[in-house]
């Protein structure tokens, strides 16, 4: 029998608890999240041992306080921050992380406030308007790193970042002179679209990132190469991660630069996609239509709006779970048609109203975009210590960076 505590507003179950403990525990009304610690510090040290430079989680992914704290406690110094409201919440949590505020186009009082009041340094930019305005709004500081977001293709990731930011090639050279000429240090940097499914993404930025250094014949200081390391969902399988940092490595010892320079990433999914999972309860039936309760306007914003394809188990806590599988689409709870996910999501036959479901792989973009529209969208959090769905971060993987964690290498049912 397990007895369920309150700890700060999070519940906590003792030893050995996972999905189905919490079901059997609680019967939740509503949504769960469960949370994974060790496979998010397991990630950050992969991250940490493996990646030849310096890794910033990239807040936006997932800003809850506590992973936060746990990356930083596996290894992760620096935060890529996007907003005043990020600067803030991780000043506030980690008053010594270095914070880099990464997105390219900012009000003037941010950074200020950032620079003043929070101490950031560090400011990308893609355009001369935001490189005067980040002049300006420090009082033409001398100790800036000032990183130059360059425009590359999208193409191998499943969401594009390739419309929105980064310098048009033929602006490149000229912005990165104008740059240098203000900044302590000279980055370039670029993101090469939310899950690449392959490491020629990078291969084929690194090759613009080394055009933009010739033609303009500036010294950089700084690579980064942004976020868009993948994790692992239905139909969504990558190659491992060790290949893309071989493709980054190989391609940054390439470049026309100095010894002295550093190499940066971003990774906001791949180090919090394991994270978390929901646990979901079945309101009703209609075919083979699922109406659950939580949905687009809750954690499964990118199941509904783009059609992504989380993993999900049947938790039932009878064994008499059928073995006739077939697909099903969801709804949210909301009383809006676009709450709605169209999957398919595979779940056995016989599923029914009262049935829990776990859906998993929902660490990055998941928690982070719930709303409390129509009055739903409060959840509990509950500390689980089973495997999550899938992982990026293998058996062998985990005993090369030292992961002695007896959780880190049990496999999922
Ligand atoms: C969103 C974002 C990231 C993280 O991207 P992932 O695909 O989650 O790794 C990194 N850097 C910048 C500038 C971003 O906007």
């Amino acid at each position: 029998m397990l007895f369920p505590f309150i700890f700060w507003g999070s519940l906590e179950l003792y030893e050995n608890t996972d999905a189905l403990a919490v079901v059997r525990a609680l019967r939740p009304d509503e949504p769960i999240t469960l949370l994974r610690p060790h496979a998010a510090t397991r990630a950050a040290r992969f991250f940490v041992e493996k990646f030849q430079g310096k890794s910033l989680y990239a807040v936006k992914a997932n800003p809850s306080p506590a992973l936060l704290e746990l990356l930083w406690n596996a290894g992760i110094t620096h935060f890529d921050v996007a907003s005043l409201g990020e600067v803030r919440l991780v000043n506030k949590f980690l008053p010594d992380a270095k914070l880099c505020f990464m997105h390219p186009v900012k009000s003037e009082r941010a950074i200020s406030q950032a620079y003043h009041n929070h101490g950031v340094r560090t400011f990308s930019l893609d355009s001369r308007d935001e490189l005067e305005k980040i002049v300006r709004a420090t009082n033409g500081a001398t100790d800036l790193e000032l990183c130059v977001r360059i425009r590359v293709s999208s193409e191998h990731a499943k969401l594009s970042l390739a419309s929105k930011f980064g310098a048009d090639p033929s602006e490149v050279a000229d912005l990165l002179v104008a740059t240098r000429q203000v900044a302590d240090a000279l980055g370039i940097c670029f993101h090469v679209g939310s899950q690449a499914m392959t490491p020629a993404a990078f291969s084929e930025a690194m090759e613009h990132v080394r055009a933009a250094i010739v033609q303009a014949s500036v010294t950089v200081d700084i690579v980064d190469v942004g976020g868009g390391f993948p994790s692992v969902y239905p139909g969504m399988e990558p190659p491992p991660l060790e290949s893309y940092f071989d493709v980054i490595h190989n391609a940054f010892e390439d470049l026309p630069i100095s010894y002295s320079a550093e190499l940066w990433c971003e990774p906001g999914r791949a180090l919090c996609a394991e994270y978390a999972s929901l646990l979901v309860r079945v309101e009703k039936r209609r075919g083979n239509e699922l109406y659950i309760n939580d949905g687009a306007y809750g954690s499964l914003f990118d199941a509904a709006h783009v059609g992504w394809r989380f993993p999900v188990q049947l938790q039932r806590s009878d064994t008499s779970i059928g073995t006739q599988m077939a697909e099903f689409s969801f709804y949210g709870p909301t009383c809006d048609d676009m709450d709605h996910m169209v999957g398919p999501f595979v779940l056995p036959d016989d599923i029914q109203a009262g049935d829990y479901i776990e859906v998993g792989m929902l660490g990055a973009y998941g928690c982070a975009m719930r709303t409390e529209f129509n009055g739903f969208g409060e959840t509990e959090t509950v500390v689980v210590e089973d495997e999550p769905m899938a992982t990026l971060y293998s058996r062998s993987a985990a005993n090369d960076i030292g992961v002695t964690n007896r959780h880190a290498l049990v496999s999922k049912k």
